[in-house]
C-alpha cells in the first residue's frame, strides 16, 4: 500500500491518497476540497480511483465529497452514521468558515466498528473512534502497519471536544482502548499536520502519554 498527502482547505487539511500498488486502484481519505489539486496528484501517478473514505463529518475533511462523488462517479464509504448530523450540516458549516458552498451526500456505506474496507487487493480495518464526533472512524492498513486517524490523534496533541456531542472522556478512551492496542510502531497520518508513530505520542503527547495516567 503507497500513500500520498495532499494538503486542503484553508484548515490544511490532509487529504490522502491511499493506493494498492499492483492494481494501481487508489482511494481518496477525507477530499475536504481543492478537488483540482487532489485530481492532479492522481493523475500525476497514474492511478485509478475507485472510491472515496471519509474518517468524520466535518468541512474540512469531507466538503469536496458531494462533487467528486458525482465528477467520477466514486462510492462513498464512511464515516459512521452518528456523524450524519454534521453531514446535514454541511452547507451551514461552509457559510460559517467562509467556504465556498458545499452539497449535502448520503455514504453508500455508514461503518462500524470491526468492519474492513478495501483498495485494490488491499484490506483495511475500520475502528470507530468517537469523541471529537460521535461518529469518527479511523483506517488501519496492518501489514504496512498505517493509520489514518483524522482528528482523533495528532502529533502532540489531540482532537477538540468542544464541538456538539464531542466529549473529552469518551476521545481518551478512543485513543487507548483502540488505538494504543494496534502497536507503537505504527506510523499514522493525522487529520493536520506532519505524521507519528503511536509509541512516540505514548511518550510525549501532553494529553495522551502513559506517564500521565501512571
Ligand atoms: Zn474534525
Ligand atoms: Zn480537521
Amino acid at each position: 500500500m503507497q500513500f500520498h498527502l495532499v494538503p486542503v482547505t484553508p484548515f490544511q487539511q490532509n487529504c490522502s491518497l491511499l493506493w494498492c500498488e499492483d492494481s494501481k486502484r487508489a482511494a481518496v481519505v477525507d477530499p475536504g476540497g481543492d478537488l483540482d489539486k487532489i485530481l492532479a496528484a492522481v493523475e500525476e501517478r497514474g492511478l485509478k480511483l475507485e472510491k472515496i473514505l471519509l474518517t468524520h463529518g466535518h468541512l474540512d475533511h469531507v466538503g469536496g465529497t458531494a462533487a467528486l462523488s458525482k465528477q467520477l462517479q466514486l462510492p462513498i464509504e464512511g464515516p459512521h452514521k452518528a456523524d450524519d448530523f454534521w453531514i446535514q450540516q454541511l452547507p451551514m458549516q461552509a457559510q460559517m468558515f467562509g467556504f465556498p458552498s458545499v452539497e449535502v451526500f448520503t455514504p453508500d456505506r455508514w461503518l462500524e466498528q470491526g468492519d474492513q474496507v478495501t483498495v485494490g487487493d488491499q484490506p483495511l480495518e475500520v475502528y470507530h473512534c468517537p469523541g471529537h464526533t460521535p461518529g469518527h472512524v479511523i483506517f488501519f492498513h496492518r501489514l504496512s502497519q498505517l493509520a489514518l486517524v483524522g482528528d482523533v490523534l495528532f502529533a502532540g496533541s489531540i482532537g477538540r471536544t468542544d464541538f456538539p456531542q464531542g466529549d473529552h472522556d469518551t476521545l481518551i478512551r478512543s485513543i487507548k482502548e483502540r488505538l494504543w492496542p494496534l502497536g507503537d510502531e505504527v506510523r499514522f497520518v493525522p487529520g493536520h499536520g506532519p505524521m507519528s508513530t503511536f509509541g512516540q505520542e505514548r511518550q510525549s503527547n501532553p494529553f495522551v502519554a502513559d506517564k500521565r495516567f501512571g
